[in-house]
């Protein structure tokens, strides 16, 4: 498996050895986070299209070849990644773009698209030797963290906002994490667990700052290309929260480039929630730099004010032509019931909003007709149900009595 060979800041390029307690740039603090970077020649000897094409490995460590990890006993038991990807020609029709595909990514072993930043977290922890993992989450990063420390033997501390959903602070608890609830919310959790792990020396898996995590995220986009036949979608959504899952995207897609597996990138979009829009708001502006503001949206994974990979998630929509969309909870709410009639997939709200965004850019007459776009659905419904049950409409209530039961189909509009 390949040795990063340095780790480069995202805002001013300076590198650095990828030590284990290297995590940001010294010149830029808490906003200068790295890219890793490889021997791109010596990964080609390894990574192209026929190896691919006979890798068994459907997980996403078949393209452990370009993955940070240095040991191949590091990687965890838990298979992440090579999530379905659907083509949907209803919808592609009904939103007026050529085709359609979502990739469901709440069918991971945790059911997000943090599995897959968890299991190089993981990894990495035991190639620096380190026996605690530790993170602040919104919720999915944590469970999932917490499911690939359970597998791997490793200690973690979750720190979580105390309102995060109880499905998430359960799956938490049974998978046997030390979890902290926070008093107050994502960036008070974010603020202890950072002032924890420096204390007492555990690895840190929060995506914003550790730069490895990004890598895992970047399996998406490779399997997005390699499901499509190598074929690179025109457009990608995804929602956006601190701002990791989408410059995973990016990373995958350049490195694909770089490799000379794919000849194009996609335009990145990204979609977050009205109430919680810090990195839309600058995109729009074309601010360099995202002011940090408010968070309120029933989308608790996306719920972030300051998200702390915002100079990569700004870099992966300006580097790509993509954009950035912002929708209202009520779009998010019928997305959710819309995508789950039309294609079978039940996100989470974070999860359904990526579709939400596509809708409204479709709407607003901003997608070609000629475009193949890809939506991923970052999370499963069944993480967080309160706002779905708003959305899901109500059952039929009756007694075992076929009588009851057939006067009540003649009041129904079946
Ligand atoms: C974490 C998460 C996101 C947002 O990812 P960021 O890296 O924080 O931008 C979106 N959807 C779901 C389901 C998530 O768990
Ligand atoms: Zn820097």
């Amino acid at each position: 498996m390949p040795k990063p060979v340095l780790l480069k800041c995202v805002l001013c390029g300076r590198e650095y050895e990828p030590e284990a307690d290297r995590y940001l740039c010294d010149a830029c603090g808490i906003d200068g986070t790295l890219d890793v970077i490889y021997d791109i020649g010596e990964a080609k000897k390894k990574v192209d299209r026929d190896i691919l094409s006979r890798n068994k490995d459907f997980t996403m460590w078949r393209y452990r070849d370009i993955l940070p990890v240095a040991d191949e006993k590091h990687i965890p038991p838990l298979a992440a990644g090579w999530t379905p990807l659907y083509k949907n020609q209803k919808l592609a029709e009904t939103y007026g773009v050529k085709e359609l595909f979502i990739k469901d990514d709440g069918r991971n072993p945790t059911a997000s698209f943090k599995d897959r930043a968890s299991a190089v977290g993981v990894a990495k922890a035991l190639d620096f030797g380190q026996a605690i993992v530790a993170c602040a989450s919104t919720g999915n990063a944590a469970s999932s963290l917490s499911g690939f420390a359970a597998v791997t033997g490793l200690k973690s501390f979750i720190f979580v906002p105390e309102n995060a959903p109880a499905a998430k602070v359960t799956q938490l608890l049974i998978y046997g994490a030390n979890v902290v609830l926070v008093r107050g919310d994502y960036a008070d959790a974010f603020r202890l667990a950072s002032a924890a792990i420096e204390r007492f020396g555990w690895y840190n898996r929060n995506c914003a700052i550790n730069p490895y995590l990004v890598e895992g995220k970047k399996t998406c986009a490779m399997e997005i290309a390699e499901q499509m036949g190598w074929m690179v979608p025109d457009r990608v959504f995804i929602s956006v929260g601190d701002g990791c899952c989408i410059s995973g995207l990016y990373k995958g897609f350049c490195d694909m480039m770089d490799l000379g597996l794919t000849d194009r990138m996609p335009k990145i979009t990204g979609v977050q929630a009205k109430g919680a829009s810090p990195i839309y708001e600058a995109i729009i502006k074309g601010d360099p730099r995202v002011t940090f503001g408010r968070a309120e949206t029933i989308a608790d994974s996306i719920s972030v004010g300051a998200p702390r990979n915002w100079a990569k998630a700004l870099r992966a929509v300006r580097a790509t032509g993509g954009a950035a969309v912002a929708v209202t909870d009520d779009e998010i709410l019928s997305a959710i019931t819309e995508l789950a009639r039309a294609s079978g997939v039940f996100g989470e709200p974070a999860g359904a909003a990526a579709f939400a965004g596509f809708r409204r850019m479709a709407k607003d007459g901003l997608l070609g007709a000629d475009e193949r776009v890809a939506v991923i659905v970052t999370g499963n419904g069944l993480k967080d149900i309160d706002g779905a049950r708003h959305a899901a409409g109500t059952p039929l209530r009756c007694s075992a009595d076929i009588v009851e039961f057939e006067s009540l189909m003649k009041n129904t509009s079946l």
